[in-house]
């Protein structure tokens, strides 16, 4: 077995993956803040540790998922007071339309999903640990993190200090990454708090959202975990605030691997247009485009910018309906009698190109999640059992390898459901780095670089477009 490594954003390297007790992974997600519908961008922060946890299972780890609900923070407050409404009421819809859209993208659940304000205790025993060690201090009933006390503030992130520190405190849960501030831990209560508020030593008052991460990872993974994730926005502040807040209490390290996801550029897209930048799930259109887009994301790596287009979606929608369709022929021949088949294969030929397509789906896994790289494995055997099928050459017993191999690899991607094959499909126009791999492949060809032009071929058909070499050259067509 090859040593799994994964980019850690601390030391902006990939490294060598080994989880504190061995066969189980603790890992921690930042989740939403309830206090509006998540649109499209924000589904890749929960896709991507979805695919990193299934291929974690994959590997035969045992991991145990939390994710927090932010059901306290400014906005929120904000919404209450304007709307007459209780807090509880007012976050229970996003909460419920979270949890659907979870669903309908096919993400698994986490073991658990701890809700700010049901922690709220925790988080004031937290803070008073953090002001006997003298890394918090009161004023006005508010408490702050005191980030001169801890030394190595900004490591994380990297960031360069000199003439960022302003000696300001911040009170809002957000504040610009061009300064760095003392934190606000403890809120106290104002009037336009209304009826959010819980006691405290300090004050009445409600806590900092940097604070909940700390204290909810710490109380369900221990005070060192594993993976903790989260969008590449939360690098700074939130993260390296959770890891002063956390480190400052245990003098233990946090987390040992930190995992962040790229953004989501929906600028390009035709809809962005039509209904601006905030496109929800439903949005993007029926069942069959909601897969898409999920295949979309989990087949893009998840530390590359992902540009979503209406082009790009009608290519996952087209390679996701081959491999539906591939798995549909594959279930029916597996139950046949083999007759017209039988002796036409080498005996284990099959079995061993299965295994290579596997070996090299979970080696492009095992080196940082690549998963467009894990595509083109599965999309290398996708044609030969294609035409192996086309040409009524494969054995009932060939084929339910293969479905096995798609099932496999279906555990940790998630690509298989049934697709409506009535359903025309879309026309696709290439997208310019398609366009760049054709041409790549061109090139490959004429220099007879021929594994080359093989890894461009199955990388293409990853993305819904199927190459093939005829007298006029390379010709390309929808999947
Ligand atoms: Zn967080």
């Amino acid at each position: 077995m090859t040593q799994i490594r994964f980019y850690d954003t601390p030391r902006r390297e990939k490294v060598a993956f080994e989880p504190l007790e061995e066969g189980k992974i603790r890992m921690y997600s930042c989740g939403p803040t309830v206090w509006d519908y998540a649109h499209i961008g924000n589904f890749r922060a929960f896709l991507f540790p979805d695919v990193l946890k299934r291929y974690l299972q994959y590997r035969g780890f045992v991991v145990e998922h939390v994710m927090n609900l932010t059901d306290v923070d400014d906005r929120i407050v904000k919404q209450v007071g304007d709307g007459g409404t209780t807090l509880n009421e007012y976050v229970q819809t996003y909460i419920d339309g979270f949890f659907d859209d979870l669903d309908r993208l096919g993400i698994q659940r986490a073991d658990r999903y701890p809700r700010a304000t049901e922690h709220v205790e925790e988080m004031v025993q937290l803070i008073e640990k953090l002001v006997a060690e003298g890394a918090a201090y009161e004023r006005d009933g508010s408490v702050y993190f005191a980030i001169e006390s801890f030394k190595s503030y900004g490591e994380f992130a990297h960031l360069d200090l000199t003439g960022m520190r302003d000696g300001v405190r911040i009170d809002s849960d957000k504040y610009d990454k061009e300064h760095v501030r003392d934190f606000v831990l403890w809120k106290a209560w104002t009037e336009a708090d209304g009826d959010i508020a819980w006691p405290s030593p300090f004050g009445r008052g409600r806590p900092g959202w940097h604070l909940e991460c700390s204290c909810m990872s710490m109380k369900y993974l221990g005070e060192t975990f594993d993976i903790h994730t989260g969008g590449v926005d939360l690098i700074f502040p939130h993260h390296q605030n959770e890891i002063a807040q956390s480190e400052a209490s245990t003098h233990r390290p946090f987390v040992r691997y930190w995992m962040h996801n790229e953004f989501v550029n929906i600028d390009g897209a035709g809809m962005s247009k039509s209904v601006g930048n905030n496109v929800r799930l439903q949005d993007i259109g029926d069942r069959e485009q909601i897969q898409a887009y999920r295949y979309l994301v989990v087949t893009s790596h998840y530390r590359t910018i992902l540009n979503f287009t209406d082009e790009a979606l009608k290519a996952a929608s087209s390679a996701r309906r081959r491999l539906n369709r591939l798995a549909n022929r594959l279930r029916e021949t597996s139950c046949g009698d083999g007759a017209a088949a039988s002796a036409s294969l080498e005996p284990n030929a099959w079995n061993e190109a299965v295994q290579t397509a596997e070996d090299a789906f979970r080696l492009a896994l095992d080196d940082d999640l690549n998963t467009p790289r894990a595509m083109a494995a599965i999309f290398g055997l996708v044609g030969d059992a294609e035409r192996l099928l086309g040409s009524d050459e494969m054995a009932p017993q060939d084929a339910a390898v293969a479905l096995k191999f798609l099932t496999v690899t279906d555990g940790v991607l998630g690509f298989l459901d049934d697709v409506d094959e009535s359903e025309p499909e879309a026309a696709v126009e290439l997208t310019p780095n398609q366009q760049q791999m054709l041409e790549d492949r061109h090139q490959a060809r004429s220099s007879k670089d021929w594994s080359r032009a093989d890894e461009l071929r199955d990388l293409l058909a990853a993305e819904g477009i199927a190459v093939i070499d005829g007298p006029e050259g390379q010709q390309w067509t929808q999947t």
